[in-house]
């Protein structure tokens, strides 16, 4: 591993303990007993974290990055959860751990994007914001949104599908696919849409699992 990545998973692992859960107490020693192979000192020398008064803490620039890999980190697990599908949690923590240094290059925004700027990682835990996620707050319509949310008549692009993996295959064997344009014809007393020249009839349940990319 990197330096600059070793530097980036202790901050994560920092955080759950000095941001979301205070309990665990913020002493070198609670730390250390918490989770022995964190390098304080290199964080130290950093200056990403700093001692006061027997408590370890964030300094502003340690917390920003800290707060920045659990985000990209947060985001790699939904990927592979909602879009990949892993189901196995070890591979979905491998995969997020190298996928969230990937992330950093500009690409964060547009995961976020797709992912519907998710507020919580597939374990439950907050995925801090980032600027796409307020701007997509401010404006109504969101850029995506499952079709039930959509107006009858209202035209998308399949984002991808949210859904355990035999209704997944089910839609796509039908040949819903991500990328097709797709057409709601009606929302009652199912939800009726088009893609293509085909027309298609699903319930509430599948249709909440079809992520369209609006306009
Ligand atoms: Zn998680
Ligand atoms: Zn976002």
């Amino acid at each position: 591993m990197k330096s600059d990545e070793r530097i980036e998973e202790a901050l994560e692992k920092l955080w759950e303990i000095l941001v979301e859960d205070s309990s665990l107490g913020n002493s070198r020693e609670k730390i250390l007993a918490h989770t022995s192979d964190i390098p304080l000192e290199l964080l130290l020398q950093e200056g990403l974290i700093e001692e006061v008064g027997g408590s370890l803490g964030y300094t502003a620039s340690g917390r920003l990055a800290a707060q920045s890999a659990i985000r990209r980190h947060r985001l790699s697990e939904r990927l592979f959860h909602d879009i990949i599908e892993t189901s196995q949690e070890e591979t979905m923590e491998e995969a997020a751990c190298q996928v969230e240094h990937i992330l950093k290059k500009g690409i964060e925004e547009e995961v976020c994007r797709l992912l519907g700027h998710p507020q919580t990682c597939p374990h439950g835990k907050p995925i801090p914001p980032g600027k796409c996620c307020l701007a997509a707050v401010k404006s109504i319509e969101q850029f995506v949104a499952p079709l039930t949310s959509m107006k009858k008549g209202e035209k998308g692009i399949i984002a991808y599908i949210k859904a355990g993996s035999k209704k997944l295959q089910k839609l796509m064997a039908m040949g819903v696919l991500p990328g097709n344009a797709i057409v709601l014809d009606s929302n009652f007393p199912s939800f009726v849409f088009s893609v293509g020249y085909s027309q298609y009839a699903v319930d509430a349940d599948m249709a909440e699992s079809i992520i369209v990319k609006r306009g």
